[in-house]
């Protein structure tokens, strides 16, 4: 029976595609070194686990309201400037909430432009809401501001931002992302800000919110997610901060999708915004001190820019790419020859790359990155 044209034209996730990929070749007896997920190897903090285990014991274990509890909300709103529970819905992870945005703004064959490379499910999500994905070539990982003006069309209703960056780990300047928002107000357009990884920015930097920029908060829409900054990816809770219409725009969709985050999910956030700073840190210096060691290794291998947040490196594959290799074809060699996964720049629109998450316990890094050092 046919399928519809809308599904058909879609590709299923290339880095969930993996993370099962890498779990069938587990089950079958094989050792994988996953270089490939992105997601944090450390513990879900103990607060969050028992918050959570509470809430179960006090039975809230029943629908909540759809944009999320309302102490949540106005935590979170807490952290832009101006807003109350009004600008914040909470959703099933960043995904959910990046997915019904784009069903929000975009009308048929609107624009939505995207610097490239770019996460996986961004064009993917343009698409299922009817628009379009124009892809703006970045320039050694950094936004081409000029390139990006000239792809602004009539058609164009937004330009999405992802600092720190998935998959190159590039950090924008703050005088960049100025840029973008007086291109934005220019134009009039939406900017979409993923912040997914603001917790990991390294060397000193702080990270820095499309929300700085007053003058456009009445277009901004941001996302951010507790999955990487708390170790929560499987809690599934993401939220956006955005103008109050927008917002009721999104609860009206999430009230026909999905409802409310997992109530008691939802208890095991509360608990996390309650935690110390200092008991984050580590983390962020955990994967900054790998960040120079896989970066040192690795670029004595490819050409590699360094990145200064996210979990992720972008290396240039292509001088190990003879005869009409791919990096598909290289990311696959190395998987199935030592056991190393990682994901090819293809499924970031990026051919010639490949992307390394150094997000795992030291010992897998080491070994990994040697395996893979071997094999070429
Ligand atoms: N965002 C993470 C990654 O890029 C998790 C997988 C996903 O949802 O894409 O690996």
């Amino acid at each position: 029976m046919k399928l519809s044209n809308r599904v058909n034209q879609i590709e299923e996730s290339g880095t969930v595609q993996f993370t099962l990929l890498i779990q069938q070749l587990r089950r079958a007896g094989k050792d994988v070194i996953d270089l490939a997920v992105g997601e944090p190897p450390y513990d879900t903090p103990t607060a969050v686990i028992e918050s959570t285990k509470q809430a179960l014991d006090q039975g809230m274990t029943k629908y909540g309201p759809v944009a999320g509890l309302q102490e949540l909300k106005l935590r979170l709103a807490q952290q832009f400037e101006g807003c109350d529970e009004k600008n914040i819905i909470i959703a099933n992870g960043s995904k959910q909430c990046l997915y019904t945005m784009f069903q929000a703004i975009c009308d048929p064959l609107d624009e939505v432009i995207i610097p490239r490379p770019f996460w996986v499910s961004f064009p993917q999500q343009v698409k299922l809401a009817g628009g379009r994905p124009i892809f703006v070539d970045t320039r050694n990982h950094q936004l081409d501001i000029d390139n990006i003006e000239q792809a602004v069309s009539p058609k164009t209703r937004a330009i999405l931002v992802n600092s720190p960056n998935n998959p190159t780990g590039a950090v924008y300047p703050a005088h960049d992302l100025e840029k973008i928002a007086t291109l934005a107000l220019k134009h009039n357009l939406y900017i979409i800000s993923d912040e997914a990884y603001s917790s990991y920015v390294f060397d000193g930097l702080q990270p820095e919110s499309m929300f700085m920029f007053k003058e456009i908060r009445r277009q901004l829409i941001v996302t951010r997610s507790f999955s990487k900054g708390f170790n929560m990816t499987g809690f599934r809770i993401g939220y956006v901060a955005a103008p109050s219409d927008v917002i009721a725009a999104l609860n009206k969709l999430q009230s026909h999708v999905t409802g409310n985050v997992c109530t008691f999910a939802q208890h095991g956030a509360l608990a996390a915004l309650g935690m110390n700073k200092n008991d984050m840190a580590p983390w962020c210096l955990d994967l900054e001190r790998k960040r120079d060691y896989a970066y040192g290794k690795i670029s004595g291998l490819f050409n590699c820019i360094k990145p200064q947040g996210a979990f992720y490196l972008f290396p240039d594959v292509s001088r190990h790419l003879d005869n009409g290799m791919t990096a598909a074809d290289l990311a696959k060699k190395l998987l199935e020859e030592t056991g190393v996964a990682v994901v090819p720049g293809e499924e970031f629109g990026m051919p010639g790359h490949i992307r390394i998450s150094y997000a795992v316990s030291e010992d897998k890094l080491v070994s990994g990155l040697e395996k893979i050092a071997e094999a070429l």
